[in-house]
């Protein structure tokens, strides 16, 4: 069992306040992903709960017993970071084993953990070797491996992928999403990606100078953005923003058209680049077409409003187009969300 609460955590450095007040409740076994801007507080929410960082006020509980007082290596906790932090001068089996050495643990059980981790990390080869001969994929993997070893109650990770080259990065996410799968821990995963946040988490926490903005699984922040910050944070790529007035009734675009809501005053309608489409008979508004991305299973439309203001529409369909042509553009379903008013 690892349940991990934070009750009202605070930071300041100086007169700066860097956390400003964190409640949050991870149960034992989900993965929760802290995805936000940098800059936003991410590490130092981590590094506290690491012990790393000394927290200013409130609280963090592991299954119930604060961990206020309790020193970094007595919290049951493993952290894995962007740099890997590899002992140089050391193998790869004694990178991994030395954690458990300083823990006391037998000569014998130290050879099985680290046999078994490497195994399942296939990194078993190189358990002779130097960090130095190793690439960037195989020293992060032996960074994780450090970490199971210890057989943790929580694992957290820092943005383990960030020096990791684009394909490595898909793969080694997927290693990590296969490894939660078997070994069930608790897991803590910042990144500033939004993609590695949707497709790891079981449950996102999305950040802004030291806030939470909203908690919810991929799909409810998908599909129910709180605000304008988490609408525009998650999906690729990014919703749409365009103004618009309310008058109780509906809202009338500053593009042209109408949609249904009740909100009055000046509103911010967010459309999703895939609930657009060109439609020439019946359409909201016009735009015109500015430039295209083809990516081979959708295209990109970059359009440009009569009222001047930028859209991207994600298109399933190879048409012919040629920039400079004006489009009718309607929505594909009545999926809209409405922020402000
Ligand atoms: P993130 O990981 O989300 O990019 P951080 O947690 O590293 O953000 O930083 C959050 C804020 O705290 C930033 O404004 C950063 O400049 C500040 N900060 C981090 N560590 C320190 C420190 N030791 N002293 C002063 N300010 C710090
Ligand atoms: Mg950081």
């Amino acid at each position: 069992m690892a349940d991990l609460t934070l009750t009202k955590v605070r930071k300041t450095y100086g007169k700066m306040e860097v956390i400003r007040g964190v409640d949050l409740n991870i149960k034992d076994g989900e993965l929760v992903v802290f995805v936000g801007p940098s800059g936003c507080g991410k590490s130092t929410l981590l590094r506290m709960i690491a012990g790393l960082e000394d927290i200013t006020n409130g609280d963090i509980s592991i299954d119930s017993s604060s961990m206020n007082d309790v020193r970094p290596s007595e919290r049951g906790v493993a952290m894995v970071f962007q740099t890997y932090a590899l002992y140089p001068h050391m193998t790869v089996k004694k990178n991994m084993a030395f954690g458990l050495k300083q823990q006391r643990i037998s000569k014998t059980e130290i050879e099985r953990r680290v046999l078994e981790v490497a195994k399942t990390l296939q990194i078993e080869e190189y358990l002779d070797r130097l960090p130095k001969n190793l690439s960037g994929g195989q020293r992060q993997r032996v960074a994780i491996g450090r970490a199971i070893v210890r057989e943790p109650k929580v694992f957290l990770f820092d943005e383990p992928l960030s020096n990791l080259d684009a394909a490595l990065r898909v793969q080694t996410r997927l290693e990590i999403a296969k490894l939660h799968e078997r070994l069930g821990t608790t897991m803590v995963y910042v990144t500033h990606d939004q993609v590695e946040a949707m497709t790891l988490a079981d449950k996102i926490v999305v950040l802004r100078d030291g806030a939470i903005e909203q908690v919810g699984t991929p799909r409810e922040l998908y599909n129910n953005p709180a605000n304008e910050f988490v609408a525009g944070f998650i999906g690729s790529p990014k919703m749409n923003f365009l103004k618009a007035t309310g008058d109780g009734q509906g809202a009338k675009l500053l593009a042209g058209g109408n949609l249904l809501t009740d909100k009055e005053g000046d509103l911010r309608i967010g459309i999703r680049p895939e609930a657009l489409k060109i439609s020439n008979q019946k359409y909201l508004f016009k735009a015109t077409l500015e430039a295209i991305e083809y990516l081979g299973e959708s295209t990109y439309l970059h359009l440009k409003t009569k009222s001047n203001e930028p859209l991207i529409l994600k298109s399933d369909e190879d048409a012919q187009l040629s920039t400079g042509q004006e489009f009718g553009i309607s929505l594909n379903s009545e999926s809209f969300h409405v922020f402000g008013g």
